[in-house]
């Protein structure tokens, strides 16, 4: 199955969606953005305002963070696959709820699936509880853990370095952390390949 077809259809499936509350107050909906045969996925939490008008995730405030994160290791953005937990805006930029959430997984689930990421970086608290519900975001950033066959990496959300912005070192340091193991699951996996 062609990759960019299915994820296309998945938004599509995604932009007609009124599965839970949220559908209410949406402009438009954000189902994810950027490579579908990346082998980084990022998963944020829920669109904000900027995100709601554009339909794009990250396109505001942390998502400039996450850009100029993400240039610190000379990744590309549009060489990645970035989306949220939930596809649609929670009113005034509240958390969504574990209903939402739960209502909203199977779009993700299936966006996983077809990505199939050699890394997922979780962005925040919320997308972190997903993969790894029994610890908390202080304790888990920076280190790699495993989901069924991925790679999970937390690290703090961007919008967090907004409020506190001693946390930007911080994500800094695990951003560095980022590349160089994404390089080792590289040359792991090709060897795996030529065996
Ligand atoms: S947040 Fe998810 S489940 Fe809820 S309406 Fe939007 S697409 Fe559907």
């Amino acid at each position: 199955m062609d990759a960019s077809y299915s994820i296309t259809d998945i938004a599509s499936q995604i932009s007609k969606c009124k599965l839970c509350e949220l559908h209410k107050d949406r402009t438009l909906t954000v189902p994810g953005d950027g490579d579908p045969n990346s082998k980084i996925m990022i998963i944020g939490e829920a669109p904000g305002q900027n995100e709601d008008q554009k339909g794009i995730p990250f396109v505001g405030r942390a998502g400039h963070i996450l850009d100029s994160l993400l240039e610190s290791i000379n990744i590309d953005r549009t060489k990645i696959f970035i989306t949220n937990m939930v596809k649609c805006r929670p009113p005034k930029n509240r958390d969504p709820n574990v209903k939402e959430i739960i209502q909203c997984t199977d779009f993700l689930d299936h966006q996983i699936s077809i990505i199939n990421p050699l890394v997922i970086i979780t962005l925040g608290r919320l997308s972190l509880k997903k993969f790894l519900p029994n610890t908390s975001i202080k304790i888990a950033r920076g280190s790699i853990y495993k989901w069924k066959q991925y790679n999970i990496f937390p690290i703090y959300h961007p919008a967090a370095a907004l409020y506190n912005p001693k946390l930007l070192p911080k994500m800094k340091s695990d951003f560095k952390k980022i590349s160089s193991l994404i390089e080792g699951m590289e040359t792991d996996f090709k060897s795996t390949q030529m065996k």
